[in-house]
């Protein structure tokens, strides 16, 4: 069987990264790690589902473990991929998603640097504010720091394999699916080809 791919896809707060990556999933063989985070859980999410929700002290006691394939803190608290399961799903050939943001996901690609990075924006920063504005979750001194934030975070789409300008978000799943079934074909060609020596 072909070993799965690894994908990490980041972008800033109201690029739209999540809907893309719940589009994404429909299909079989794409699956997202669920990470760990300190922050609160927000209405509508699911414990497990949208994140696993802990304490900081659970949070660093799974770091002491080497429980993690990577963390960061971002806006106070801590976000991080647990290990064991992007292993198992990885073995098992799937197409596994991290949605991490780009501290967190340069580290992943130190440990893998096979992991395909996709970097998604915004058409431009008026249409991020907007988005921002509309979703309704922060203030407006919130919605600037986050705007300060995508400025780092921009900085570091040279380091990504790909960028995507999510303007309509069918045609944002369709390039994300074409990366996958390329990333695909690559894993298995090489596997093919090392098969026969
Ligand atoms: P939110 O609080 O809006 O759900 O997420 C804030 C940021 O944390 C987003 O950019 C999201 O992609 C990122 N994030 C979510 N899970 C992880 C994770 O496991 N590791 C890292 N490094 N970032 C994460």
């Amino acid at each position: 069987m072909t070993k799965g791919s690894l994908f990490i896809i980041s972008g800033p707060s109201g690029t739209g990264k999540g809907t893309v990556c719940n589009e994404l999933i429909k299909q079989d063989n794409i699956f997202l790690s669920v990470s760990a985070t300190t922050r609160d859980r927000r209405v509508g999410e699911k414990e497990g589902v949208t994140y696993y929700y802990t304490s900081k002290e659970q949070f660093e006691d799974m770091i002491k473990k080497d429980m993690m394939l990577e963390y960061a803190v971002y806006g106070g608290n801590y976000y991080g991929t647990p290990k064991e399961a992007v292993e198992k799903m990885l073995k098992a050939g799937k197409n596994v998603i991290l949605e991490i943001e780009a501290q967190g996901a340069l580290k992943v690609k130190e440990k893998m640097p096979e992991a395909i990075m996709i970097f998604i924006v915004p058409p431009s920063i008026k249409e991020l504010r907007e988005r921002l504005k509309k979703r309704g979750r922060e203030d407006d001194a919130e919605i600037e720091k986050r705007i300060e934030t995508a400025k780092w975070e921009f900085a570091q789409c040279p380091k990504y394999n790909y960028v995507l300008v999510n303007d309509n978000l069918e045609n944002c799943v369709e390039n994300t699916l074409d990366i996958i079934k390329a990333t695909n074909e690559r894993q298995r060609i090489i596997e093919k080809l090392l098969s026969e020596m």
